[in-house]
């Protein structure tokens, strides 16, 4: 719940494609109310479903550039050949209100964040391992063998940039992780946060997965 006068927190979440980062996003939107969700603008094709001023604004590249020359972005970034970028100005308002402001977000983006902004709650979330990944990537159906071969690839660089978060999450039970990184926001415990031997074991499968996938 927002106290009076409080600014809210910017919290960023990333983690590798497939993971179902957007679902435990609308689950935490749905669940408490001290959230805002910054909605970003992308290049990128609407997948079915997805709706402009929902999912994403949807714009030519045209429009992003010349938001980008009007600094309308807190950040902006180029992911597998298209952008992304967050709005300034509803996450502005957002916090003024107390909200706690949600950006759903790749890692280069999150990374220019935290420059920005050091007070910025970083939370990475992951599946158990790369095999899973694999499997929910395939399972949803929405990109082309060689996009998710694309996406296993990007993810050995984003597994890089785990240790720069300050929380690893595995999203592994939906309700369970939603109350973890609710609990997470509201109360930034200490304690370990990242471990290596986690990363390094993700990277190896993502590896061996990406080999087999591009004999084929
Ligand atoms: P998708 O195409 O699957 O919706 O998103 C691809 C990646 O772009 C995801 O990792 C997503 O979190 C990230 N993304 C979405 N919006 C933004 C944004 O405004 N800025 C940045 N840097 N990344 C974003």
């Amino acid at each position: 719940m927002s106290e009076q006068n409080r600014q809210g927190k910017l919290v960023v979440i990333s983690g590798f494609s497939g993971v179902g980062k957007g679902t435990v996003v609308k689950e935490l939107l749905k669940q408490y109310d001290h959230y805002a969700l910054s909605v970003s603008m992308t290049t990128r094709a609407p997948r079915e479903g997805e709706q402009h001023g929902i999912s994403y604004y949807f714009v030519t590249k045209e429009e992003f550039e010349k938001a980008i020359g009007e600094g309308g972005f807190y950040e902006y970034a180029n992911y597998q050949g298209r952008y992304y970028g967050t709005p300034r100005a509803f996450v502005d308002a957002s916090r003024e209100r107390g909200m706690d402001v949600i950006l759903e977000i790749e890692v280069q983006g999150a990374m220019q964040i935290k420059e920005k902004f050091p007070d910025t709650l970083l939370i990475f979330i992951a599946t158990k391992d790369a095999a899973e990944m694999e499997r929910r990537l395939t399972g949803r159906g929405t990109e082309s063998f060689d996009q998710i071969t694309g996406r296993l690839k990007a993810a050995v660089g984003e597994a890089e940039q785990m240790q720069h978060y300050d929380y690893v999450v595995i999203n592994d039970d939906l309700q369970e992780c939603v109350e973890q990184m609710n609990g997470i926001i509201l109360t930034e415990p200490e304690g370990p946060r990242y471990d290596p031997a986690f990363k390094e074991q993700f990277v190896k499968g993502l590896e061996e997965i990406v080999a087999k996938r591009t004999v084929q």
